[in-house]
């Protein structure tokens, strides 16, 4: 006989099957989920959320993953690259508001120039800050070489979504060849681990041919890589990538949202200390969706700083929120809301992952 929502919270370690009754629970039972996850939170982490103002630096990319509206492909999108000083001018607003951390965004592209630029970002806005800005990167797949490059020059946290880790639905949502391949974005991920680097993965929720199945496999995949962050979010489609042509076959939004946030509450619940991030796709089907993933279980939220003009291309799904605010207006929209959470902003702290301070003994 299946285990109630009660009996399953009392296990150490939840299966596969615990995974896809609680994704799948309804009623009271999903509200008994979304209390636990929220006391684990508040017992854990407090009522405490941190900011990573966002710099999405460049829509450049070189690969075309299927689902994705900067992907090569796309030939209806203005390409943009920030100019250091701009990218600078952005870091130093977060600095200025004691944000804490940035982190930096931008499509794939491997090259020795790329490496370097960012190498000299890193230590440009390590000195502007006095070394007071924590950052993040999320620029994708590279060889160890780079990562460690990085590191060295003062990134130390990195955001690389496995996006999927049933190898046939990755197929089915990459192009088949060596510049979409599972194995080397899981080669990526353990070089980051093994650099040092707090190292945060994530998928997208409800893809099309994405079962329940895969969903309770990615998140016993997050617990058994021990990743150190979180970051999912609904899967949106974008009306100028291939996989528009199954949009029929998706579940509404408004399901992609419940789940999504079923999703992250299993995982604070599977791995008590670690950073989750909630996602700004969230707000794209619910105005104040990413509030509602702060109660349930993030502690972690970025807002866009992002030069203005630049935003509107950096349209990975259709209704991407906030395109035409500005980094002030960001910024004190998310304070409103987040006090509506009954949360708080910390301000001018990393807020690292205490997950990766009990693995590493940091
Ligand atoms: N290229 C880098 C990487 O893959 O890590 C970072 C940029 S990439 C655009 C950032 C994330 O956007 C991806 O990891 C993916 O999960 C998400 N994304 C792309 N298209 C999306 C869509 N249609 N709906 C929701 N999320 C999407």
């Amino acid at each position: 006989m299946a285990l109630t929502v009660k009996e399953i919270f009392e296990k150490e370690e939840f299966t596969r099957e615990n995974i896809i009754y609680l994704l799948e629970s309804t009623g009271a039972d999903r509200t008994l989920l979304f209390k636990k996850s929220a006391e684990i939170k508040e017992k854990h982490i407090g009522n405490k959320v941190w900011f990573r103002g966002l710099i999405e630096f460049s829509n450049i990319c070189g690969k075309d993953c299927l689902y994705c509206g900067i992907r090569k492909g796309n030939k209806n999108l203005t390409r943009y690259n920030l100019s250091d000083e701009e990218i600078l001018a952005a870091a130093n607003f977060a600095y200025i508001n004691r944000y804490g951390s940035i982190a930096l965004q931008s499509g794939e592209l491997e090259s020795p120039y790329v490496a370097d630029r960012i190498e000299n970002l890193l230590y440009k806005i390590k000195e502007l800050s006095e070394g007071e800005l924590g950052v993040t990167l999320s620029v994708g797949e590279q060889e160890p070489e780079v990562y460690k490059k990085w590191y060295d020059a003062g990134a130390h946290r990195y955001l690389l979504r496995v996006e999927a880790t049933n190898r046939k639905l990755y197929s089915k949502i990459h192009p088949n060849d060596s510049k979409h391949d599972f194995n080397r974005r899981l080669n990526c991920l353990k070089s980051l681990q093994d650099i040092g680097y707090q190292t945060g993965t994530g998928v997208m929720i409800g893809l099309p041919f994405q079962t329940m199945d895969d969903l309770a496999g990615d998140l016993l995949f997050m617990k058994d890589f021990n990743i150190d962050m979180c970051g999912m979010g609904p899967y949106i489609e974008h009306a100028g990538t291939p996989l528009i042509e199954y949009s029929e076959q998706l579940m509404p939004l408004s399901e992609r949202f419940d789940l999504t946030l079923k999703m992250i509450a299993i995982i604070r619940i599977m791995m008590q200390d670690i950073n989750i991030v909630a996602a700004t796709a969230l707000q794209a089907i619910d105005p104040i969706g990413r509030e509602k993933a702060v109660k349930i279980g993030a502690n972690i939220l970025m807002p866009n700083i992002t030069p203005g003009k630049y935003r509107d291309s950096y349209k990975l799904y259709d209704n991407k929120p906030c395109t035409d605010d500005s980094a002030e207006d960001c910024q004190s929209c998310l304070e409103a809301r987040i006090s509506l959470a009954d949360a708080e902003v910390i301000y001018g702290e990393w807020g690292d992952s205490k997950h990766y301070m009990e693995r590493t003994g940091k």
